[in-house]
């Protein structure tokens, strides 16, 4: 795309990729998205969630204005209000008496003043994140074993190797431009071999040379097996062990003997695939290893990220072109969290809370009148000092605790009770944000201005091309005026992000000289900031420009200069006590990010996945007598959420996938976390929220049906048994369950759609039980109803695209009563392809048209031409076809 005047060079919002995208204001107020090619983090490219970040950008929702309970104040009051009850809380009851729960969508700039106020001024080191829940085992792994949380190596890597291994990653969907840059190099060298590790088939299957469907939490044992074998067979690279590092003796007692029917049993896997898996190893030097949140979450999740990182350690992998441990982190920002403290484990610029120099040498930097001595709360612990009075006042900034926090009800109660809730947020109405007794509107995406790091260590601008709306004000701004009402004001003196930069690339270099991994010293110029391109740090003063890797010729950031070896036993994870049979895997879908606050706003980022789902195996399916798209109750001591199955063999027997996507905004019963336990790893706090015991039993005997409407429903004061709602292109969509004893008119007031009897058109099938309603406001479709005893097969898509088109006359009405459209017009199905429209039945199509490959399919329907998140997905269709092709011809 051409590159008009108003185009501004920004980041991408999502996950931890980093992508650069050119934002192009047009005229009309739309913005044109596309990506930044000359951005090395993704050359161009962008995903679905990406691509449609300019459906995203309305104000509808917004918070715009400061609320105290719940009227609005202007922001002097509110702030006043909020530094009274925060000093108060810190005069009567101490500093740990207050807590930030801040957030991995932030910038650096909001993550620094925040943080230097928490630790420097209120002396509390109770700020935590929510990157908390998804990589702080790797932030504890990465200082154990290389005395800092570093990095080693870089996305190039991934396209340099022989041997890429995936360990709990869905990096197809979770990670997808990443996945992509694989995906094109595995295509341009098909000798690069990929091994994804992970319980589920998920899409990031399709491109892997073999699937290991290891048992939950095996990891641990198959890297101390592969140690073993590694050492058995006597591939160490004994000069890097000799040389630059400590405890491998110790390491190689505590993994065991090599035996791989041992090894079989503890992991799940056959003895060949291990064996297929470690000779692959053995054989590849240029093996990068890549991990992800079915590494971090996880009570061992530590003792699996030590165990990956023996292995590079013993064979010398670490730093070199196409060879290195790399862990990928979820969000935008949760590297610069880490970066800047931003958690409670952690000081500015990787300095360590519990080193006395590190203390000395922040608190004089800041001119602090304090320093936090020791670790604050780690996120769960926070949530449950909250429940137990211990936190009189907490502030949560940009995120959603209430959903995506384990033990989520005790979340919501503990938050229910707090004396003082302050959220600072963009929307008006979240499941957290309904808990504040002050809220405050936040710049948004689009508003923001200032910095983020990916997960290799670059950090980018996020520039703003969008004016403030009402009186929204950047998270760094509040947390100023935080300060300065605290009688803080001289040392939060800051303008602009500029500046807070500035302070914090000067913080990193102070006494360093090599002797801190993170050091960007040389980013100190305020007058350069702005125009700054992606820089990958460290950024020495002192540095060159080659420092792009770490470790490769040693340079450990452990006092003797050396890495260490974490002693790892192959013992099984710690599991809760409990007669649940099956167990829960919690994860991320392709189109929606954390709790569907922006992505839900993006009509075609709905039509992929429109509902919360559990998917479950066949064999479990016939167990439990759940049918496939009916309704079913996952629950356990905690709670239960109600969900759309989804019977599927990429599922291993025993366990169930949910997303953890869905709220109380977007469904009836669909918060998963409710079920999560909060069973942290003893090291790094992190929840375990891929391995939770649960049941599961059908929902009970209801009417299924699917409901379009031009406005929104409300179902709030209804009587239905199940929703989920979502934007599509012409309104509302909702998959809806009523109980058998409600009557259609009940089920309209359930619906909050009103009725009208004179443009009323429906039917009810006795045979069938089938009863279906529209509603017509001259020729324009208002809203129709579809309702059966079993889950309704509709041409759901077309219905949504009927609340926009016009239909004279009774026959297009019956067209509409009909849920599919006619023969001649071919029904194109859930869709697959967001960014080209393009659905499962258009695919389908192609198949039987004899086109065999994507790039066939997308030369046919433009299907995987744009962004390539659905690539993937069109290859298992592929895959399916060829497979029953076959059979058909047996
Ligand atoms: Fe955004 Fe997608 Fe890139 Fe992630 S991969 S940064 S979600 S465009």
């Amino acid at each position: 795309m051409k590159a008009g005047d108003n185009a501004i060079r920004t980041t991408c919002p999502y996950c931890g990729v980093g992508c650069g995208i050119i934002a192009d204001s047009k005229p009309d107020g739309t913005v044109r998205i596309s990506g930044d090619p000359d951005h090395p983090a993704n050359f161009g490219r962008l995903c679905s969630k990406g691509t449609a970040l300019g459906e995203t950008i309305g104000l509808k929702g917004r918070l715009l204005y400061p609320q105290i309970n719940g009227r609005r104040a202007d922001w002097n009051d509110a702030l006043d209000l909020v530094a009274k009850r925060f000093s108060a809380a810190v005069s009567e009851h101490g500093p740990d008496s207050v807590a930030f729960y801040v957030s991995g969508q932030i910038l650096t700039e909001d993550y620094y003043v925040a943080n230097k106020l928490m630790k420097g001024f209120i002396g509390s080191a109770n700020i935590d994140t929510n990157s908390r829940l998804c990589m702080a085992s790797s932030v504890v792994g990465h200082k154990k074993a290389f005395g800092a949380d570093t990095v080693p190596g870089t996305y190039r890597d991934l396209e340099l190797a022989d041997l890429v291994i995936l360990v709990g990653s869905n990096l197809a969907w979770c990670h997808p431009v990443l996945y992509q840059r694989l995906e094109a190099a595995k295509q341009a060298r098909p000798e690069l071999k990929v091994v994804l590790i992970d319980p589920r088939r998920t899409m990031t299957a399709e491109l892997a040379d073999l699937h290991l469907q290891i048992a939950p939490d095996g990891d641990v044992a198959l890297f101390c097996g592969m140690l073993s074998y590694l050492a058995s067979k006597q591939i160490l690279d004994r000069d890097y062990i000799d040389g630059h590092t400590n405890g491998f003796a110790g390491a190689i007692a505590a993994a065991g003997v090599f035996d791989v029917e041992v090894l079989s049993k503890q992991t799940g896997l056959s003895s060949q695939d291990i064996e297929t898996f470690f000779t692959w190893f053995a054989d590849n030097e240029k093996t990068v290893t890549v991990y992800s949140q079915g590494v971090n979450q996880s009570s061992c999740g530590t003792d699996k990220v030590s165990a990956i990182l023996n292995c590079h350690l013993a064979t010398g992998r670490i730093g070199r072109p196409g060879a290195g441990p790399f862990s990928v982190t979820g969000q935008p920002n949760a590297m610069g969290g880490r970066e800047v403290g931003g958690l409670a484990t952690m000081l500015a610029s990787h300095m360590e809370l519990d080193n006395t120099r590190h203390r000395d040498l922040v608190q004089n930097f800041w001119n602090a009148p304090t320093i936090a001595g020791k670790a604050g709360l780690k996120a769960v612990d926070m949530f449950e000092a909250v429940l137990d009075g211990t936190i009189k006042a907490i502030w949560i900034m940009s995120t959603n605790p209430v959903d995506s926090m384990p033990n989520a009800d005790i979340v919501r109660e503990a938050l229910q009770k707090c004396p003082f809730v302050v959220v600072s947020d963009i929307q008006e109405d979240t499941d957290t944000v309904r808990l504040a007794h002050v809220k405050l509107p936040a710049t948004a995406w689009g508003e923001k201005d200032g910095t983020v790091t990916n997960s290799e260590r670059r950090i980018s601008r996020q520039r703003p091309f969008l004016p403030p709306p009402g009186e929204a004000k950047p998270d760094w701004w509040h947390m100023v005026e935080l300060a300065r009402r605290m009688g803080f004001a001289g040392a939060f003196n800051y303008t602009g992000p500029a500046e807070i930069f500035a302070e914090y690339a000067a913080l990193s270099g102070i006494q360093n000289n090599g002797s801190r991994d993170f050091d960007i010293s040389a980013l100190t110029d305020t007058d350069a900031y702005d125009a700054r391109g992606p820089v990958q740090w460290p950024v020495r003063k002192s540095g060159t420009a080659e420092d792009h890797r770490f470790f490769a010729e040693g340079g450990y950031y452990h006092r003797d200069g050396k890495a260490k070896f974490v002693p790892v036993k192959p013992a099984a994870a710690e599991r809760q006590k409990t007669g649940a049979p099956l167990i829960l895997n919690t994860g991320r879908i392709r189109d929606q990010w954390h709790t569907m606050t922006r992505t839900a706003l993006a009509a075609r980022l709905n039509a992929h996945s429109g509902e919360p789902y559990c998917d479950i195996h066949p064999h479990d399916a016939h167990k439990y007598l759940i049918g496939d798209s009916e309704l079913v109750v996952v629950e356990n001591d905690l709670g239960k959420a109600v969900l759309r199955a989804r019977v599927s063999p990429a599922q291993l027997k025993g366990h169930v996938f949910v997303p953890m996507h869905w709220t109380d905004q977007t469904s009836s019963c669909g918060r998963i976390n409710v079920l999560v336990p909060p069973l942290t790893d003893r090291d790094s706090g992190q929840p375990a929220s891929k391995n939770v015991p649960v049941s599961i039993r059908p929902a009970g005997d209801v009417v299924y049906g699917y409901l379009v409407s031009k406005q929104k429903p409300d179902f709030a004061a209804g009587e239905l048994a199940y929703w989920a709602l979502a934007k599509c292109s012409g309104g509302w969509r909702a998959e809806i369950a009523v109980p058998r004893t409600v009557e259609p008119e009940q089920l309209l007031k359930s619906c909050g759609v009103a009725s009208g009897s004179e443009d009323t058109v429906g039917y009810h099938d006795r045979k069938t039980g089938q009863t279906r309603l529209g509603l017509f406001d001259r020729d324009a479709l208002k809203w129709a109803v579809y309702l059966s005893g079993r889950p309704v097969m509709l041409a759901r898509e077309w219905l949504c695209e009927q609340l926009t088109v016009s239909h004279d006359g009774f026959a297009a009405r019956l067209k509409v009563l009909a849920g599919k459209p006619d023969l001649n017009m071919p029904d194109k199905g859930a869709l697959v392809c967001a960014c080209m429209n393009v659905g499962i039945h258009d695919i389908s199509r192609a198949l039987h048209g004899g086109h065999l490959t994507v790039s066939a399919i997308g030369e046919i329907t433009a299907a995987g031409t744009n962004c390539g998140s659905c690539r993937a997905e069109i290859n298992k269709m592929i895959d399916a076809f060829k497979q029953q092709t076959a059979i058909a011809a047996e």
